[in-house]
């Protein structure tokens, strides 16, 4: 039931064994979900629908949690389910069952990583490169958001879909699917929003909060890191590649939180001049959290994956460590040769 290969997503067993690790706890179980470090809205969403699900079964010692600080970046506080969500310090030493969502390794844990050998442990992801590192490991690869796995196994359960539980996973299919807009938006997918939507939950003002609301001076900050973009046509073997950086100097002259830079590679991926763009942010003195996306003619993931991190053929990452031009430098180096010349299996 579990380490098989990921691109064939979940089998039956798999799904049964999910369910019976659920239905199988004990009155006073406790249960910790955990979702992969700088959460996103796939890995919250999906996380804290579960978990009001879980809730709904009659799951009553249920916490919530992500490696790192505790701070909910402010488009994902008012989520349904945020008061499930405990700093990681705080965390339960010995659950009985561990949920993890959206995370393809166990790196993606951090300090969280040793509550998996506790108890049961439950992969929820759709990473084609999940290493398979729970007991039972629910992973498709063909699917949208963690959240499109998540509901599976809230069907499975029996759970009714309340306007609670949908809200979540609403914010990680729209994220995740970049507001219906990427590949990935199957029939399938449209056919789940309509789930979800039928609960009543209002999608103008989920969008709004989640892509559509920032800070002035996140719009300034944006402004001068958009200003400093590079493009390099002749990267990528000629398929080009546009980048930029934000440093932690940068986030304190306009007084910005770090989250505010994740929506930068969605104006920096506009670029048409190339397939690959970039966005660098410093996350330590010699740190930074580099976001890939690419349009379709390099698959991000393995260049990512070259370089020590993860993610998928349109959108990955990784962390690069030394001085900016060295980063850049082995980005430049990654993308020759990385063309693909055909679809990748
Ligand atoms: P982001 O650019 O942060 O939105 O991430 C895009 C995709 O890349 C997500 O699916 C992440 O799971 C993956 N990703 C980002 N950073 C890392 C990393 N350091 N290690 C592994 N995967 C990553
Ligand atoms: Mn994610
Ligand atoms: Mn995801």
């Amino acid at each position: 039931m579990s380490g098989g290969p990921a691109a064939v997503g979940p089998t039956a067993a798999d799904w049964a064994a999910a369910v019976a690790a659920v239905r199988g706890l004990h009155a006073d179980a406790r249960v910790l979900l955990i979702c992969h470090v700088n959460p996103d809205g796939d890995a919250l969403g999906s996380m804290l629908g579960f978990a009001l699900g879980l809730r709904r079964l009659g799951v009553r010692h249920l916490q919530a949690t992500f490696p790192g600080p505790p701070g909910v970046p402010e488009p994902f506080r008012w989520l349904p389910g945020v008061e499930l969500l405990v700093p990681q310090d705080d965390a339960y030493p010995e659950p009985d069952l561990v949920i993890c969502f959206d995370a393809a390794s166990e790196s993606r844990l951090g300090d969280l990583a040793d509550r998996l050998g506790r108890g049961t442990s439950l992969v929820l992801d759709h990473h084609a490169s999940n290493t398979g590192f729970g007991d039972v490991n629910l992973v498709d690869p063909h699917a949208a958001a963690t959240s499109v796995v998540a509901l599976g196994l809230l069907d499975r359960l029996g759970v009714p879909l309340d306007a609670a539980t949908a809200t979540g996973l609403y914010v990680a299919l729209t994220t995740d699917t970049g507001s219906f807009r990427f590949e990935a938006t199957t029939p399938a997918v449209h056919e789940m929003a309509a789930r979800l939507l039928a609960t009543g939950i209002r999608p103008g003002d989920v969008s709004r909060r989640v892509f559509d609301t920032r800070p002035f001076g996140a719009v300034r900050l944006f402004g001068e890191v958009l200003g400093r973009a590079t493009l390099e046509p002749a990267a990528a073997d000629g398929h080009g590649l546009v980048w930029t950086y934000a440093t932690r100097d940068d986030l304190t002259r306009h007084d910005q939180p770090a989250y505010v830079l994740e929506a930068l590679i969605d104006s920096v991926r506009c670029t048409a001049e190339a397939d690959v763009s970039c966005v660098v942010k410093q996350s330590g003195d010699a740190e930074w959290a580099v976001s890939m996306r690419s349009k379709g003619a390099v698959d991000v993931s393995r260049v990512a994956v070259g370089l020590g991190g993860g993610g998928h053929r349109f959108a990955a990452g990784f962390t690069g460590r030394g001085p900016l031009d060295d980063v850049i430098g082995r980005i430049r180096a990654a993308l020759t040769g990385a063309v693909l010349t055909a679809p990748p299996a």
